[in-house]
């Protein structure tokens, strides 16, 4: 590898360059070992120790309070469509569930399968045009929960708000936003991410949960997707992803070497701005979310004519600019624009794509 290659994978996604070199350094003889993490057994003193600084790490970084629990999980974040809806349905089955995009829609699908669930459209208006984020809902406020999506990875939709649920928990697929920028883990009963994107590779699933909210499981609950059990085993009830959590432990390690997630938010802005605001500028390429609800993390953006669309993935991948090719149910680009993302990336990007708006022009 000659040149720098810049990944806009939306997940799995790129891992921050020192974080492979550091795992690449250990990868067969992990602490003077002379074997690899991933050799370790899970109930080992030096695995044991891997796993507890990994959760204190990301305890520091969100500064999770101490009513909630950390859970790593397995069945990435579909998994936790269905897990959420068992342990939080089991003495109230009933939810609301706000709906921006693809994502949000297919936790729905998941959820109705325990439980009766009323689906609210998640945007203001109705009709043509960018629709912005509603902040208000027809919400049962006896409902167990009232779930939504964060960052919506497909459409490039994101609130830069928490929506206000009153009494009735707050739960978040965090999968492609987690850890972009500081959040108050108190205003939600509950957090999750699919790990692929801002903590490291597939295969893990991290979950925050409030502890009042580990009593309401259903009974046919799966051991393994059972948070109380989880909790209980310090989520090693059965074999975790050893490997996918040391990595994820060492990307939290990473994160505050950065400057914690303060830092990380004001780059990530930085980086969305520059790409927002050339796509704005230019009458060659478009992005039509609403201005309000633009993801940081996740961006779409359109080619004035689709004919084009080959043309421009092949020349990026020849500059070294990879996986830009947008969700199939949107179309056109997308770069997605995680943490491990350096600014440099973005630049690199906007020039490539300047120089081939005037070609094609
Ligand atoms: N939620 C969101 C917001 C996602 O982006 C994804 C995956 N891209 C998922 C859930 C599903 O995650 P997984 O493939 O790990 O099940």
């Amino acid at each position: 590898m000659d040149k720098m290659v810049y990944n806009f994978s939306a997940g799995p996604a790129m891992l921050p360059v020192e974080v492979m070199q550091q795992a690449q350094a250990e990868f067969r003889d992990f602490n003077g070992l002379g074997v690899s993490v991933m050799e370790l057994s899970h109930r080992g003193a030096d695995y044991m120790a891997v796993a507890a600084q990994a959760e204190q790490d990301l305890r520091d970084l969100l500064q999770v309070p101490d009513n909630y629990k950390v859970l790593f999980l397995q069945g990435g974040g579909r998994g936790q469509f269905a897990a959420v809806a068992l342990n939080l349905m089991g003495k109230n089955a009933k939810a609301d569930y706000i709906v921006t995009g693809q994502w949000s829609q297919s936790a729905v699908a998941e959820a109705e399968k325990v439980g009766q669930v009323r689906v609210l459209d998640g945007f203001e208006t109705t009709g043509n045009g960018p629709r912005a984020l509603a902040d208000r809902w027809d919400l049962d406020p006896t409902a167990a929960y009232v779930h939504y999506c964060p960052n919506e990875t497909v459409e490039g939709i994101e609130y830069h708000f928490v929506p206000d649920t009153g009494e009735v928990p707050l739960i978040a697929d965090m999968s492609s936003t987690i850890l972009s920028r500081p959040i108050d883990v108190s205003k939600f009963g509950l957090i999750y991410a699919g790990a692929q994107k801002n903590i490291g590779p597939s295969g893990l699933a991290v979950v925050i949960v409030r502890e009042d909210l580990l009593q309401q499981a259903c009974p046919h609950t799966p051991a393994i997707m059972d948070y109380a059990a989880m909790a209980k085993a310090d989520s090693m009830l059965n074999t975790p992803p050893t490997y996918a959590w040391y990595l994820a432990g060492l990307v939290f390690k990473w994160l505050k070497r950065e400057g914690g997630l303060e830092a990380m938010g004001e780059r990530n802005k930085a980086k969305a701005e520059l790409l927002y605001n050339y796509v704005d500028a230019s009458d060659f390429y478009s992005n039509n979310v609403h201005p309000q609800a633009r993801s940081w993390m996740n961006i779409p953006f359109q080619l004035k004519d689709d004919a084009l669309n080959d043309a421009f993935l092949k020349e990026a991948k020849a500059e070294g600019l990879l996986a830009l090719k947008g969700h199939r149910i949107v179309g056109g680009m997308r770069a997605s624009l995680y943490n491990a993302m350096p600014i440099e990336g973005v630049q690199a990007l906007v020039a490539f794509m300047d120089r081939f708006a005037k070609q094609h022009g």
